[in-house]
C-alpha cells in the first residue's frame, strides 16, 4: 500500500533565483546550502507511511516532548547525485542506501521504509531540484535522507510509535579541490565508538554524538581524524572518523587490499563494498579480515603495508599519511597518497560520473 503512496507536491513560492543558486554553486563548501524542496512522509502505528510530501525546505515544527529529543531515536543515510556527462543525472547504488536504512531500522525498532518509497523520494527530489545538481568536475549533489520519533511521551519502555521521514539535499564541492591531502591519524585509545551488540553498524546519529570526544581528542593531538579500535581489546583496528579503513599490502602487480571485516561494530560502507567488488576486477585482490595497531606499525616500518587510505562517500578515497598514538607514531609509506589509492579513487569516480562503464549496475539514473 504504502510504496504506491501518492506525493502532494507543494513548490516553494520563493526559490532562489539562478543567480543566487550560481553563486552558492560557485563555492558550496559541503553541508552548508540547501536546495529548495525537501521530502517528507509521516509514519504512524496502524496507518503506515502517508502523508507524502514535496514541499519547501524549512524548518519542521516538533513537540518539546517529541521522543527523539530525549532517546535519540534517529537514523541517517547518506548518498549523492552526480552530473553525468551527458547532462543527465545519476544516483549511486540507492537501494543498497534503502537496505541499510531497514537494517538501521530493524537495530533501532523503528519502522522500515519500502525500498521503492525510499528511491522514489531521491528521485522526486533530485528531479525537482535537478539545477541545483552541479556541472562543475568533482562536485555533486549530497543527498540526505534521515528519520526519527516524533511521538509525545517521555516514557521509555517502548520505542516510539510515530515518525517522520525526511530528505534534504545539499550540493557539496570536491572535497580535494585544492589536490589530495593525506590525513593524519590519532589512535584513541581512551574512547571507543561501538560495542559489541551495540548499535555500531547502525547509521544512528548517537554514535557520531559519542564520537566527538574522541575526534576533539584526535585535533588536540594535532591528528585530523580519529582512529577507532575495538572497544575490549583496544587494539584491532575498526574505522576512521566517519569512514571505513583499507590497506594496501605490497605494490604494482603485486598489491592486495585489506579491510576490517564487519564484525557488527562497523558500518558497513556502501564505497567499502564497492571497492571489495572493484579492486579484483582491476587485478587487486582484496580481502576482509583482521588488523591490530601492532601489525599495522611493523607492516609499515616492514614495507609490507605501503598504503592505507579511508573510504566513505564523501571523500570517495581519503590517503592516510601518518599516525599517532599515546605512545608511538609512524609513517605510512612516504607519507604521500600512494598509486593503488588514486588509482581505484579515480576508477570509482568514473563509474560514479559515468566516464568509465559500469559492469555492475550501481548507476541509477535519475533524469
Ligand atoms: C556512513 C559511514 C561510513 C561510510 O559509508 P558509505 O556508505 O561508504 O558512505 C563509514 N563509517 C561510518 C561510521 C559511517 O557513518
Amino acid at each position: 500500500m504504502s510504496s504506491t503512496l501518492d506525493f502532494d507536491i507543494r513548490l516553494s513560492e520563493r526559490p532562489r533565483s539562478a543567480a543566487e543558486r550560481e553563486a552558492i554553486l560557485a563555492d558550496p563548501g559541503w553541508g552548508r546550502h540547501f536546495t529548495d524542496h525537501m521530502i517528507t512522509i509521516r509514519y504512524a502505528a496502524g496507518k503506515g507511511w502517508h502523508d507524502a510530501r514535496l514541499e519547501p525546505y524549512g524548518p519542521i515544527a516538533l513537540d518539546p516532548a517529541s521522543q527523539v529529543l530525549h532517546y535519540s531515536q534517529e537514523l541517517f543515510e547518506g548518498l549523492k547525485a552526480y552530473r553525468q556527462a551527458d547532462g543527465s543525472i545519476a544516483t549511486f547504488r540507492p537501494y543498497a542506501n534503502a537496505a541499510r536504512m531497514n537494517r538501521s531500522a530493524q537495530r533501532m525498532a523503528m519502522p522500515e521504509i519500502p525500498e521503492e518509497l525510499f528511491v522514489r523520494s531521491l528521485e522526486l527530489l533530485v528531479s525537482t531540484d535537478r539545477d541545483w545538481v552541479p556541472t562543475r568536475a568533482g562536485h555533486s549533489l549530497y543527498l540526505r535522507p534521515f528519520m526519527f520519533a516524533t511521538t509525545r511521551a517521555l516514557g521509555v519502555n517502548s520505542p516510539a510509535d510515530e515518525y517522520l521521514f525526511v530528505v534534504i539535499a545539499s550540493p557539496s564541492g570536491d572535497y580535494y579541490a585544492k589536490g589530495i591531502k593525506p590525513v593524519s591519524v590519532w589512535l584513541s585509545q581512551d574512547y571507543t565508538r561501538a560495542a559489541p551488540g551495540g548499535t555500531g553498524q547502525a547509521k544512528t546519529g548517537g554514535n557520531y554524538a559519542a564520537s566527538f570526544a574522541g575526534q576533539a581528542q584526535a585535533v588536540a593531538h594535532g591528528c585530523d581524524q580519529v582512529v577507532w579500535l575495538d572497544a575490549i581489546e583496544h587494539r584491532w583496528v575498526e574505522e576512521v572518523g566517519s569512514m571505513n579503513l583499507v590497506f594496501v599490502y605490497g605494490s604494482g602487480a603485486d598489491a592486495r587490499l585489506l579491510t576490517p571485516a564487519l564484525t557488527g561494530t562497523l558500518l558497513p560502507g556502501i564505497t567499502r563494498d564497492s571497492l571489495l567488488k572493484l579492486a579484483p576486477d582491476l587485478g587487486i585482490p582484496a580481502e576482509e579480515g583482521k588488523i591490530s595497531i601492532d601489525e599495522w606499525q611493523a607492516g609499515c616500518e616492514s614495507g609490507e603495508i605501503t598504503e592505507v587510505f579511508g573510504c566513505g562517500t564523501a571523500a570517495v578515497i581519503s590517503p592516510v599519511g601518518s599516525v599517532k598514538a599515546a605512545d608511538r607514531s609512524w609513517t605510512i609509506g612516504d607519507g604521500e597518497p600512494g598509486p593503488i589509492s588514486m588509482r581505484l579513487r579515480e576508477e570509482l569516480i568514473g563509474i560514479q560520473y559515468g566516464s568509465r562503464p559500469d559492469p555492475y549496475g550501481w548507476v541509477h539514473k535519475i533524469c
